[in-house]
């Protein structure tokens, strides 16, 4: 954050803080006085104090004591500040990163084979620690190829980049439907394989991530498997209607919170940010998000709304850097759930939020590489960002005052695209179609896009 350009929200936030008391044991201001010295230039706003620890919750069928911010590690740093996935992890920042969620209470570390050298960078930072001091929670990725043996061999692999004998909580990754799970689970053999190795305590808990419809959750949680766990998609802005782009049968994260919740099965929560999109809000709505939650960041208010239902076990944020960690560790360490008057007014949030248009991408990148170098997050981001800021232009209002305005702030931003990826290199070859968790039209929202550039000249 930065000191110099303290915001409405972070003045109020200290004033409340300094005001009721609340900061004890905190670095934060504990008296008006001291709530003046917070617009000074050293106060550190979301800075937890040492002693600070994320909230617990306590997990009897699971014989476990969970992190209620889990740490996603799809998104560490890399070297020199590369975004593309192949450019190397920054090991170091990783290490500091991981001793400093430790340090703080974060016990679970939720990686995957998919997210390139994660499982490598996490399982080198994790084994400085003592094994009893973290839980492990990788999946099985078997995306590309579902058969038994390259299944074994992913399985293995896992072991040996985690630098662990047991993964704890092990997911079948990515379900989107009951076909889905049949061929890449039941018909190749492998759910009796790790049903084995969770009998020998190779795998600790078993269970799925799932990016699919409320009626196909609804069939796979029936299925005599003994999920111990699953893992949805849950935030505000999705919580009454999930835009599934390919699909048109219903799915929002209520229902498939609450099918859960009625069974039992703790819930992992995976994009309470949207990748990353609710914490960039447009200026409007973050207004009035700090109307309400004076406290929290536009991020903070994500998280908190996701983490407040009971049966939520773990919140996964994917931090990139230490502003992003040491943000969500002050928003768990000083933890205050929400109740049904916040919720009814993050869902008056959530249409403002949807009155912009949106491509619901989580920026994921399992779409990549694209054949034709498209740097397809990128553009979404562009699109989105523009949307967020209030300055996506519309080629059929030219009437529009801001019309002018709109153009050059979006095209600005789309110029930033490295050459050749921006959406013109798209040939609809729809090699990204199927790779889609979200299950966006990749092809048709770059043709969409492109048009768009094109007849705004
Ligand atoms: S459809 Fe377009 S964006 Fe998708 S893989 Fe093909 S060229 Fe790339
Ligand atoms: S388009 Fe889909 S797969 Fe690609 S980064 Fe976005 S959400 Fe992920």
């Amino acid at each position: 954050m930065d000191n110099k350009n303290i915001s409405r929200r972070e003045a109020l936030r200290a004033m409340m803080l300094a005001g009721a008391g609340l900061a004890a044991g905190s670095t934060l201001a504990t008296s008006p006085l001291a709530a003046k010295s917070f617009l000074s230039q050293d106060w550190k706003p979301t800075e937890p104090a040492e002693s600070d620890k994320v909230i617990h919750r306590d997990w009897p069928s699971l014989g476990s004591s969970i992190s209620l911010l889990g740490m996603g590690c799809m998104r560490f740093p890399r070297k020199g500040g590369a975004t593309g996935r192949n450019a190397p992890l920054d090991q170091e920042a990783v290490n500091t990163m991981i001793d400093y969620a430790l340090q703080h209470g974060i016990n679970y570390f939720d990686t995957a084979p998919a997210y390139g050298d994660s499982e490598r960078a996490t399982g080198e930072a994790l084994s400085r620690h003592p094994r009893e001091s973290y839980m492990i929670a990788t999946k099985m990725s078997n995306f590309r190829n579902s058969d038994l043996g390259a299944c074994k061999k992913m399985f293995s692999t896992s072991l040996k980049n985690l630098r662990t004998k047991y993964v704890d909580y092990f997911l079948l990754h990515s379900i989107d439907s009951v076909s889905d799970f049949r061929k890449r689970f039941v018909d190749n053999g492998l759910l009796p394989y790790l049903q084995g190795l969770r009998k020998k305590g190779t795998i600790r808990h078993l269970g799925f991530s799932f990016h699919g419809s409320n009626a196909a959750l609804k069939e796979l949680i029936e299925m005599p498997y003994n999920w111990e766990f699953v893992q949805i998609q849950m935030n505000y802005v999705d919580w009454k209607h999930m835009p599934l782009d390919d699909s048109d049968e219903p799915c929002d994260s209520e229902t498939l919170y609450r099918m859960l919740e009625a069974k039992h099965i703790p819930v992992v929560i995976m994009e309470p940010i949207r990748g990353g999109a609710l914490a960039n809000v447009s200026k409007g709505l973050e207004n009035k998000l700090a109307e309400r939650f004076p406290m929290l960041s536009p991020a903070g208010v994500a998280l908190t709304f996701a983490a407040s239902f009971p049966g939520v076990m773990c919140t996964l944020s994917g931090m990139s850097n230490m502003k992003q960690l040491t943000e969500n560790v002050y928003t768990f360490s000083h933890f205050q759930p929400f109740g049904p008057k916040d919720n009814d007014y993050l869902m008056e949030m959530a249409k403002l939020y949807n009155s912009n248009p949106h491509i619901p991408c989580t920026g994921c990148r399992y779409c990549m590489p694209c054949p034709r170098k498209v740097d397809i997050p990128g553009v979404f981001a562009v699109y989105n960002g523009a949307s967020d800021a209030l300055m996506l232009p519309d080629p059929s209002n030219k009437k529009d005052r801001q019309f002018k305005a709109k153009r050059k702030v979006f095209l600005k931003r789309y110029a930033t695209l490295a050459e050749g990826t921006d959406a013109s290199a798209c040939v609809q070859c729809r090699a990204c179609l199927s790779k889609c968790p979200q299950k966006i039209r990749i092809p048709a929202q770059m043709e969409m896009i492109q048009k768009l550039v094109k007849d705004l000249g």
